[in-house]
């Protein structure tokens, strides 16, 4: 956030009150593969993240701790496998500053894009909840998406200059995105998502487009619905709906963009002092918005369930039992062994791999994360799945 402009929020505020939304898309359930996602979800990566965001220091124009700020969020990406790495540079008050975009490519809307957005820039603190929370999330949503296969393309933008009057996010829409007629379906900006500590942080704020102009304004209420129910699905969060303002999705809203964007429920004293630190939130509640924001961007990109795969012949093999609790028994029917199986999790790491020598073999899955795998089982000629749950 870069201001609060309360004369416009009361208004809002009353406008708020008396709009009550009648847009509704279509009734969102739980989806299981979206929800196998979520489970790998990682607490200690999300810590791990702001631990660092803090370490890295005061993120303002001209600073090093900008500049290796940016280094650090690109090593990520590169670790995660994304190779569509752009900078997009541009200058501010006479320094060079960046915003960084990362592409991952849609099967079957390569030119339309779901774009999953939040500011690296932090002003007078480290910005550990403002913003090195909404940082945090995108980072985990982008290593969980990596190799999901989703319909329509995703762009992962961390700005620059926010907090000096969405400078980065301004000269993205009014040079690239703009200008380029580029297709996106949707902006979903995360900004001071972090709560405060001490205090109880069960309900995160989806905010939706209720300002000029009004375009898109009805289909960012729809997505804003579905994102509210997305989160309640996906974490143990409630939600409640507010408008959007003074964050990276305005400089979109005032193209006729559809935005949507979360923020924290309890606005949090620090932001934009040197208490904004990790000492001062809520990391739960941060893992919890993480979780919430993957479910809704399976949802907003169309990711889906990899198709082509050839379902185990249970004549050859007996799977048992399913879900799998501590022991997963894998019995072949017709010696066809030596063969490899493997276990594959939601986002396609191979999380076991073991040869069959005999006609039963036991793997034990006890200190697997629940979720849903692929057993893969390989022989000379071919490899056959079964999808198996793990359950604990
Ligand atoms: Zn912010």
């Amino acid at each position: 956030m870069y201001s609060l402009i309360t004369i416009m929020k009361s208004y809002l505020i009353i406008l708020t009150v008396f709009c009550i939304s009648i847009i509704k898309t279509n009734a969102q359930s739980y989806n299981t593969f979206y929800g196998g996602i979520v489970t790998n979800c990682s607490y200690d990566s999300i810590e791990q993240h702001l631990i660092d965001f803090e370490n890295l220091g005061i993120k303002e124009p001209g600073t090093a701790a900008l500049n290796n700020t940016l280094d650090w969020l690109i090593s990520h990406y590169q670790s995660y496998g994304y190779t569509d790495i752009i900078i997009d540079t541009f200058t501010y008050n006479g320094n060079e500053v960046y915003n960084l975009i990362i592409t991952k490519t849609g099967t079957h809307y390569p030119n339309t894009y779901f774009v999953l957005d939040g500011h690296y820039d932090t002003k007078t603190g480290t910005g550990t909840n403002d913003n090195g929370s909404g940082t945090s999330i995108i980072l985990e949503t982008a290593r969980l998406m990596k190799n999901v296969d989703t319909k329509f393309s995703v762009k992962f933008i961390h700005f620059s200059m926010e907090e000096v009057g969405l400078v980065g996010s301004t000269h993205y829409v009014n040079n690239i995105a703009f200008p380029n007629g580029m297709d996106i379906k949707l902006l979903f900006n995360i900004d001071e998502v972090g709560g405060v500590n001490g205090m109880v942080n069960n309900t995160i704020v989806c905010e939706r487009d209720q300002a000029n102009p009004t375009a898109a304004n009805d289909a960012s209420w729809a997505y804003t619905d579905t994102l509210a129910t997305c989160v309640e699905l996906y974490s143990n969060l409630f939600t409640t709906i507010s408008y959007a303002y003074a964050s990276d999705y305005m400089p979109f809203q005032a193209k006729d963009y559809v935005i949507t964007g979360l923020f924290e429920d309890h606005y949090s004293p620090y932001a934009h002092t040197l208490g904004d630190s990790l000492g001062n939130m809520d990391i739960p509640y941060v893992f919890e918005i993480a979780k919430g924001t993957i479910g809704a961007s399976l949802y907003f990109a169309e990711a889906y369930e990899t198709t082509g795969i050839e379902e185990l012949n249970e004549n050859n093999f007996s799977i048992y039992p399913n879900p799998a609790k501590d022991i997963l028994t894998i019995k072949a029917e017709n010696n066809q062994f030596p063969t490899t199986v493997k276990l594959i999790n939601a986002i396609g790491e191979i999380v076991i791999s073991e040869t069959i020598t005999s006609n039963i073999k036991l793997i034990d899955v006890k200190n697997l994360p629940a979720g849903i795998y692929y057993l893969a089982i390989e022989d000379k000629i071919n490899t056959q799945y079964k999808k198996i749950i793990i359950s604990n």
